[in-house]
């Protein structure tokens, strides 16, 4: 069944992912009004969306997805509703966990709870690989069970928890997505990718958690952004979707691809630093479920490395700035 939506709401748009998710949305949906609800907390830049903000494409309303009553008012008359939005980043729920339980817990019940009041025909939540916990071996399927072990994850696994009493108990019409690692330009540089790239672009070192060893599956924005138009399209209600590439690199790998790409020797310019107060070794997820319904990663990410990596160097000033205003140095 192929759908085409009057109006769709993304939350968190002018973030990372969802300002892809906005890109994409407005090239193959040009017929539907696009609304972005964001809070634009430091990961979030209005120039992430300039371009579509520019043309008229999308409308971007500042506020908080826990603030039901706006979100009430904006997902009425939606046929499709993205809920991107969410404090995403792990090392910042090791010092402010109540805010990830906060704006991934709260504001995502707030949001179904809008949804639903509204009536909102189909919603898509974003989650990650990360609710699985650490996978040694192997490789996990969306029926394994969610063992989150840090406060980011866990407040990931605590929201889809809340999501999975709605499509019981309301038949909230939710399809679940879990994606692992995701790269690209625009990310806040306190990941690592962008991390390392701020690093060299302002020609200081690479710093590595721990021995550089902890293993990563890296997927592109863009084929993320697709395969949530492949959900919109023609996922199953009710089903998790988990997302992922065969692109997994170890830290050290990554910060070796980002020197070459600056042309800098690794040895002299990686600094290894004391490790997270739990960093799980690896994550694996397996997608058949989603190819099946025609979705494969398109990009690699060692070709994607050096555009990622001039979009960085061309941006250094501003986002070190940024970085030195959110106390992320
Ligand atoms: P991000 O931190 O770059 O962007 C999050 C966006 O949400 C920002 O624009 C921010 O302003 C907005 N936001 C935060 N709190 C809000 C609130 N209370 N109300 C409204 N907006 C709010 O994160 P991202 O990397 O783009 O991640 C997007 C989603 O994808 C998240 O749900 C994350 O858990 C998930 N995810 C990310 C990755 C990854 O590698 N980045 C991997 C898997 C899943």
């Amino acid at each position: 069944m192929t759908l085409d939506f009057k109006r769709i709401l993304i939350t968190g748009g002018a973030g990372f992912i969802g300002s892809h998710v906005v890109d994409h949305f407005c090239a193959v949906f040009p017929a539907s009004e696009i609304i972005v609800l964001d809070k634009m907390t430091y990961a979030a830049d209005f120039r992430h969306i300039e371009g579509p903000l520019g043309q008229g494409r999308v409308q971007l309303i500042v506020g908080d997805i826990c603030d039901y009553n706006l979100c009430r008012g904006l997902v009425a008359n939606c046929e499709l509703v993205i809920h991107c939005a969410a404090e995403s980043h792990v090392d910042r729920s090791f010092h402010s966990s109540v805010l990830f339980t906060q704006t991934n817990v709260l504001g995502t019940h707030t949001m179904m709870e809008a949804c639903r009041t509204a009536g909102v025909p189909r919603i898509i939540h974003v989650s990650t690989d990360e609710v699985y916990g650490e996978v040694l071996t192997g490789t996990c399927d969306e029926d394994c069970s969610l063992n989150p072990t840090n406060p980011y994850s866990a407040s990931k696994a605590a929201a889809e928890m809340v999501v999975n009493g709605y499509t019981h108990s309301f038949k909230l019409p939710v399809i679940m997505l879990r994606a692992n690692n995701v790269y690209g330009v625009r990310q806040f540089p306190e990941k690592l990718i962008p991390r390392c790239c701020l690093s060299l672009a302002r020609g200081d070192k690479i710093p590595l958690h721990g021995d550089g060893r902890n293993e990563r599956h890296y997927l592109a924005a863009q084929d993320l952004a697709v395969a949530l138009e492949i959900l919109a399209r023609r996922g199953v209600i009710h089903e998790v979707y988990n997302v992922g590439s065969m692109e997994h690199y170890a830290n050290s790998e990554i910060a070796r691809l980002i020197c070459d790409a600056f042309g800098k020797s690794f040895d002299e310019n990686v600094v290894f630093i004391p490790d997270r107060p739990f960093n799980d070794r690896r994550y694996a997820i397996s997608w058949d479920k989603i190819s099946s319904l025609g979705w494969a990663p398109q990009r690699r990410l060692a070709q994607d490395i050096p555009q990622v990596a001039a979009w960085y160097r061309e941006n250094a000033d501003r986002l070190y700035k940024l970085m030195k205003r959110t106390d992320s140095l």
